[in-house]
């Protein structure tokens, strides 16, 4: 019998079994039966974190089937760690956000390697076509996808990210920057050499890739050869750095947070929209700054965890971060993170913008997710929860910074009450 898109082969939207005839329709099918479960959660008053990490445990299963269903095909080439990055890492991916991945392999032959990049490019057309089949008109191209950046396991780009960062002809024809498939010391090297030579003309290209490998997690296959990179990793990253001001002392960890604060403090894009503004940026301009901080201040204080929720408690418990304050990381982050997610499902793409209860929407905007008055009082509110972050982050780099006196941690102080 054939599915519902009449391919006679197909076994329908169901991923028991061998997917080597499952259409794409029916693939696309089955990933909207799962945005419906987190579209059911939405409705249910779960939370934002609730909603992500309930997502990425689904992407991740997705992934794990794709991979799998080529291991049956063609075998698996060696031992492996499928390591996600970014919101994935994090628990906090929303459901059309792409996907940020390498993979973790002990030394292998050329031979292995060329079939581990046969698999990566089938698993990668899989998701091409099966986002093809579905991204509406809002911002065709992106959606479940690997990353277009190049991190990914086939450390590819797309044509228009080559276009856009390709000045210099530092890539290679078939839009390779770094192989990601790769072993511990290939993959931290990339890092090591991040840091070495400020001047490297390939420094740009492999930005994206240094801030994933610092923050990556094992998504599936063997635990340990994640566990080795990380490890590896952090024996990097714990080198003593350049200065930071005039404060010697600081770790290349230390001052990657420091880093990682001063970007949320100084990227017009990351700021809080003006209040009342017809359209507001729930990524960018809520979750980003908040988001960027707390990694920073987990990096500064050696808190392993990804998560922005875990670092929270984290440290919370640690007493570097005073209950009074982490209730406003809570609320500049958690109502523009469920708005988010709305926004996924409803557009069907990763966008990230949404109006105001009392616009009326143009021609353009008729597809925007447009928010109830009271999601709009929300997030005015947590506006203002950003821009007081924003302003501890800034008074905790200068303290910093500073040659003389006590550097003290204005994060762990309570809030006065005004
Ligand atoms: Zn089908």
């Amino acid at each position: 019998m054939p599915c519902n898109h009449n391919n006679q082969l197909c076994p329908g939207p169901t991923l028991n079994g061998a997917l080597t005839n499952t259409c794409t329709h029916c693939l696309a099918d089955f990933l909207d039966s799962q945005r419906s479960e987190i579209k059911a959660m939405l409705d249910n008053h779960k939370t934002a974190w609730q909603m992500m990490s309930s997502w990425t445990k689904k992407l991740v299963a997705f992934i794990e089937r794709l991979y799998e269903d080529q291991f049956t095909t063609h075998g698996c080439p060696s031992d492996f760690s499928f390591c996600i990055t970014g919101s994935g890492a994090r628990s906090e991916a929303c459901p059309q956000s792409d996907l940020d991945a390498f993979i973790v392999v002990p030394k292998i032959t050329q031979n292995q390697k060329k079939q581990w990049k046969n698999i990566n490019l089938a698993v990668k057309k899989r998701l091409d076509d099966i986002n093809d089949s579905r991204v509406k008109t809002l911002r065709p191209g992106k959606g479940f996808v690997f990353c277009t950046g190049g991190l990914n396991p086939l450390g590819m780009v797309t044509k228009k990210w080559m276009e856009r960062n390709n000045r210099d002809g530092l890539i290679k024809k078939d839009g390779i920057i770094f192989d990601l498939t790769n072993t511990t010391s290939a993959l931290s090297g990339l890092l090591e050499e991040y840091y070495r030579y400020p001047s490297d003309p390939k420094r740009n290209l492999r930005k994206h890739i240094v801030s994933g490998l610092q923050e990556c997690a094992h998504a599936f296959g063997n635990p340990k050869l994640h566990r080795e990179l990380v490890d590896e990793v952090k024996f990097v990253l714990g080198q003593q750095a350049i200065e930071f001001g005039s404060n010697t002392l600081l770790s290349r960890k230390r001052k990657q947070g420091l880093q990682a604060m001063q970007v949320a403090i100084n990227d017009k894009n990351f700021q809080p929209p003006a209040p009342y503004s017809d359209i507001k940026r729930v990524k960018r301009e809520f979750y980003r700054a908040p988001q960027f901080i707390l990694k920073g201040l987990a990096w500064f204080y050696d808190v392993d965890e990804v998560s922005s929720l875990a670092q929270l408690s984290m440290l919370e418990e640690m007493g570097k971060l005073h209950p009074s304050r982490v209730v406003h990381f809570r609320k500049a982050m958690s109502e523009a993170l469920r708005v988010r997610v709305a926004s996924h499902i409803i557009t069907g793409a990763e966008f990230d913008k949404v109006l105001s209860a009392y616009v009326t929407p143009n021609k353009n905007q008729s597809a925007w997710l447009r928010l109830n008055s009271e999601q709009s009082a929300m997030l005015e509110d947590a506006a203002n929860s950003v821009r007081l972050i924003i302003g501890w982050a800034n008074e905790f780099a200068s303290v910093q910074g500073r040659t003389h006196g006590i550097r003290g941690n204005p994060f762990s102080e309570p809030l006065l009450i005004k």
